[in-house]
Parts: structure tokens; C-alpha cells; sequence
């Protein structure tokens, strides 16, 4: 076990036997298409077909469940609006915990609809991201709240490594693994799971070219904060924390390699994906197949794809489906 990790690997069989009852155990399934296009075996992990639509619900499932009788009817708080928010309140109601979420008054209406209709409280406030997560810090040192972040978590990472462990039961040869990354919560986990149990399996992170917050990090030696921009793989966006204690060095000690891309070049794998496999994934969920078919990855199989979320907005979905290859205002890449 490398020794900058602090998510052992005992962790993730726990968190594992613990969210099992959960979550779903997603299909890991061969693409045909991709399998002629690199000469290698190439799987899909479906796991945008997470209940919820996304992996956040294990390393959410894994938190509310790990919580103390007493921190549980404190109740848990987050300020994220997108997928780590939906399987928190998800987790949430299901645990019989109450939970709430702060959002900016800018945050859309179906968002503030989606969350509320997932049992949660909502508190809107302020007019950016940062004013609702100030909001988060206030009610967890005054009213005693649990906060519960999206990436920057032991019991969150072990959590989302359960996938990890599902990929080498349902192909113990893999060769390399393709994980979307952003705040790296995902990535070290999975690749916590599979470097303890074959240390050769290599595993690749793959952002967008515009703030990716993790790789600048690693290049930079220390958490560095980026400009964000607007991208098809939203669910990618933000920072790692300047502050960051677990992910930026698990992912720099554990990852063999980043790779970043254009948003046509994720573009065209969100269309790949909905094409040739008939699956309706989000920017962030298509990265693994856009570094694919943009030859950024050195083809030696099997190599398992994460499919990491579908949450995208079907107009925006129709788009990139209609030929988009940028968000309007921005140039194609
Ligand atoms: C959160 C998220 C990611 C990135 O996960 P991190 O743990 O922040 O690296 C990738 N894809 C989807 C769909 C997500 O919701």
C-alpha cells in the first residue's frame, strides 16, 4: 500500500459490505466499438445507471451511514447542487436522517426542484457558490450541523473505491482503468482498491482542458486553484481546496497519468456514447471515451471505462447530439 494513502484498504472492504444494500452494483459491460477502434478489449462500467445518476451515491451512502447515533439526528448539511447533493439527500432520507443543502440564489429552478423533491431542506442564500458553502460552515459551527464534502473525505473515498473493487470481480485481468477526475475523490478510491490488490494495473485520470484543478496541483507539487470555465463535463468543475488532506496526494501518489480535453473532443464522446452504445451520459461520465477516440491513451487491455453520471440537461444533451462542439459563447477547441 503506498504510504501517503490514508484510506486503508480494510476501509474500503467495509464501506463496500456496508453501502452493498444501497446502491447498485452497476453492469460492466464490452464495447464492440471501441474494443475495433483501439485494438483492445475495451469495458464499460455502467455506472451512470447508479440510482440517483451517479457514483457520488456510494461515497455519500458510505458517510450517512457512518455517522454516530448522535451526529445522525444532528443532521448533515453540504452545499453542492449537483450530483454529490442529489445522493446526499438521497442517502439522506433513505438513513432517516434530515439534510440540507444551501444553494446560491443564482443556482436554476429544476436543481432547487430536483434536490427538494429528494426529501431535502433547502436553504438558498447569497449569490455564488462560495456564499452558500460559507452558509454550510456557519450552520455546522453554530447549530451543530455535519458537514459531509463532496471529495475531501475518508469515508467518502471509501465509498466511491467500491467501484474499484466491482471492476477487478467482473474483470480481474484489466490491464488499465479510465476514471474521470476532478476533485479526485473517485480516483483515489478506485485506485486505492486496485493498486492494493495488483499494484500493475495503471490507472489513468482524465479532466477537461480548461481548470483541472488536479493536474495543475500535481504539476505545481502543491493544491494550486484555476481559473473555471464553462465545459460539457460540468460535473468536473472546481477545485481540489487549497487545503486539501487526502486526494490531492493520493491521486498524485497513485494515478500513473492525467490526461486533459478539449470540449469538442468531449463532445465527441458523449456522442460515441449515445450512437454506437446507446447510452445517454453526461460531459463528465463521456471523458474516459473522448480520451479514447482522441488517441490519448496508449491502447493495452482490458481496459474498463468509468461511465461516471447521465445527470445532463436534455436540451444541452440534444446539442452535442446535433453536432455541438462548445457551450455557445466559447470557440470549439
Ligand atoms: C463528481 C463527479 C466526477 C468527479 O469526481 P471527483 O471525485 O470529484 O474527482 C466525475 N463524474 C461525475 C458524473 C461526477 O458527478
Amino acid at each position: 500500500m503506498p504510504a501517503a494513502s490514508t484510506v486503508s484498504f480494510q476501509d474500503i472492504m467495509r464501506a463496500s459490505e456496508r453501502i452493498a444494500p444501497h446502491v447498485r452494483n452497476t453492469p460492466l459491460v464490452s464495447s464492440n466499438a471501441l474494443s475495433k477502434i483501439t485494438g483492445c478489449p475495451v469495458k464499460l462500467k455502467l455506472e451512470h445507471h447508479q440510482t440517483t445518476g451517479s457514483f457520488k451515491l456510494r461515497g455519500a451512502t458510505n458517510a450517512v451511514l457512518s455517522l454516530t447515533a448522535e451526529e445522525r439526528a444532528r443532521g448533515i448539511v453540504a452545499a453542492s447542487t449537483g450530483n454529490h447533493g442529489r445522493a446526499l439527500a438521497h442517502a439522506a432520507r433513505a438513513a432517516g436522517t434530515a439534510t440540507t443543502i444551501c444553494m446560491s440564489r443564482l443556482v436554476p429552478e429544476n436543481k432547487i426542484t430536483e434536490i427538494r423533491r429528494l426529501g431535502a431542506t433547502i436553504c438558498i442564500v447569497g449569490n455564488s457558490q462560495d456564499d452558500a458553502q460559507c452558509e454550510v460552515d456557519r450552520l455546522v459551527a453554530e447549530e451543530g450541523l455535519v458537514g459531509i464534502p463532496p471529495f475531501d473525505d475518508e469515508r467518502v473515498i471509501a465509498g466511491q473505491a467500491s467501484l474499484g473493487l466491482e471492476i477487478f470481480k467482473d474483470c480481474p485481468d484489466v490491464d488499465t482503468v479510465l476514471v474521470p477526475l476532478s476533485g479526485g475523490g473517485l480516483a483515489s478510491g478506485v485506485a486505492a482498491a486496485l493498486k492494493t490488490i495488483n499494484s500493475a494495473i495503471r490507472l489513468v485520470g482524465i479532466s477537461m482542458e480548461h481548470g483541472a484543478a488536479m493536474k495543475a496541483s500535481i504539476d505545481a507539487g502543491r493544491p494550486v486553484e484555476v481559473i473555471e470555465e464553462e465545459s460539457f463535463a460540468d460535473s468536473l468543475g472546481g477545485g481540489i481546496g487549497l487545503t486539501n488532506r487526502l486526494t490531492f496526494a493520493m491521486c498524485r501518489d497513485l494515478l500513473d497519468d492525467v490526461v486533459l480535453l478539449s470540449e469538442s473532443e468531449i463532445a465527441k464522446g458523449m456522442l460515441h456514447a449515445y450512437d454506437a452504445e446507446r447510452e445517454i451520459v453526461e460531459g463528465a461520465g463521456a471523458v474516459g471515451i473522448a480520451a479514447l477516440l482522441a488517441g490519448k491513451i496508449t491502447p493495452s487491455g482490458p481496459i474498463v471505462v468509468i461511465l461516471s453520471g447521465r445527470n445532463v440537461d436534455m436540451d444541452l444533451h440534444r446539442r452535442v447530439i446535433n453536432g455541438a462542439t462548445a457551450l455557445s459563447g466559447r470557440c470549439a477547441a
